[in-house]
């Protein structure tokens, strides 16, 4: 079971990837938390990262593609994973494909998480609060849906072009999110 979660920042990814790893008995892996970890413990990849998070803009693809290719070659995810927050530029869409096609697999789907716009920075300033990040300050907030429209919502059009997308509504109770999401993927082996 190789599957995707994409949607813009603020609309719970994080959350839901976990109930569906769990689910699906695979490892949810999110490289934000792989860089905050890295930048937590001061890692020459931290450093570097760091820059780039404080302003809202994406790491290189450079650092961010080979961190996924050692990630995925992990043992716990040799029978699948989720991926949370990558691929999120159509280069490293590409470099996705290499990835899965050298181990010969592919992904299952591509879970889309929807949602409305004003209430994803409310949500995320919320969350400034809670958590304390520096990366989500109001302007820093602004301009990561700002990257995220430009550079990675028009990879749901390539997932989609491939028959992978399920768009799932993530506004509302987050139970009630998974709930859907549960649905939709009803379908899918575990395997
Ligand atoms: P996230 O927790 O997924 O919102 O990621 C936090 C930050 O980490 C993003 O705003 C980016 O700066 C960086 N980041 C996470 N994933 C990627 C990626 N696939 N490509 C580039 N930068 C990323």
């Amino acid at each position: 079971m190789r599957l995707l979660i994409m949607g813009p920042p603020g609309a719970g990814k994080g959350t839901q990837a976990t109930f569906i790893a769990e689910r699906f008995g695979i490892p949810a892996i999110s490289t934000g938390d792989i860089f905050r970890a890295n930048v937590g413990q001061g890692t020459p990849l931290g450093v570097e990262a760091k820059r780039y998070m404080d302003a809202g803009e994406y790491v290189p693809d450079s650092v961010t593609n080979n961190m996924v290719r050692n990630r995925i070659a992990e043992p716990d995810a040799a029978g699948g994973f989720l991926l949370d927050g990558y691929p999120r530029t159509l280069a490293q869409v590409e470099e996705l494909d290499g990835m899965l096609a050298e181990s010969d697999h592919k992904l299952d789907a591509v879970v889309v998480l929807t949602a409305d716009s004003d209430e994803l920075v409310a949500r995320l300033l919320q969350r400034a609060q809670i958590e304390g990040r520096a990366d989500d300050t109001e302007d820093v907030i602004r301009r990561r849906q700002e990257v995220y429209l430009a550079e990675t919502e028009p990879l749901i059009a390539v997932y989609d072009a491939r028959g992978l997308v399920r768009a799932v509504d993530g506004m509302g109770e987050v139970g009630e999110v998974t709930q859907r999401i549960a649905a939709e993927l009803d379908d899918i082996d575990e395997n």
